[in-house]
């Protein structure tokens, strides 16, 4: 079967209150489920970049489902941020704050060369604090962002404006 966006957007479930009272968490795990509707939104999320990303940066750890599928159907490489003390050699390192909590990011001193095109993949932007620390270490490292690319994206928070000028896709909007 082939989905429309609204199809895909109906595989996305609300939890209210999770983690935190408050949050509607948006859940992918019924899309992940459905084989074709995942196809769908790695197809789609993809085929905008085609030919202009070097490296697929997917951030921890709902980035690194999409992030990696992105890469194959891009014949790109992929590179990961991740929470600190995860990666193993020497890193470089931005805070951020989230929706619910604040954090860091990491990522491998050496993990891609310049110049390199990248394009920063997660599943989800709220208020962009964490696109926005992905983007500050690719910055850090030398690389020229394509893009920040996202399957769903909370517009009432925001996270768009945040990255500019970066440009922003969004599969879904909520
Ligand atoms: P932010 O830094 O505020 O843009 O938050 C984005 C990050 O937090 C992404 O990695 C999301 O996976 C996660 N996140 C934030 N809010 C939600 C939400 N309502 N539902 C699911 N994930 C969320």
């Amino acid at each position: 079967m082939t989905y429309t966006i609204d199809q895909l957007r109906a595989l996305i479930r609300d939890i209210p209150d999770f983690p935190k009272p408050g949050i509607i968490f948006k859940d992918i795990t019924p899309l992940l489920g459905r084989g074709p509707a995942f196809h769908a939104v790695v197809d789609h999320v993809a085929e905008a970049y085609n030919g202009s990303v070097d490296i697929v940066l997917g951030i921890e750890s709902r980035g690194f489902i999409f992030g990696a599928a992105v890469a194959y159907a891009l014949n790109a490489g992929l590179a990961v941020v991740r929470k600190p003390g995860k990666l193993p050699a020497a890193t470089f390192a931005a805070q951020y704050a989230l929706e619910y909590g604040s954090d860091a990011l990491e990522i491998h001193r050496d993990a891609f060369g310049h110049p390199t095109r990248v394009l920063i993949v997660d599943d989800l932007l709220a208020t962009g604090g964490t696109a926005n620390a992905a983007c500050n270490l690719v910055e850090q490292l030398g690389g020229q962002i394509v893009a920040c690319a996202f399957v769903i994206e909370l517009k009432a928070l925001g996270g768009r404006g945040r990255l500019r000028p970066h440009p922003v896709s969004a599969l879904m909007e909520f």
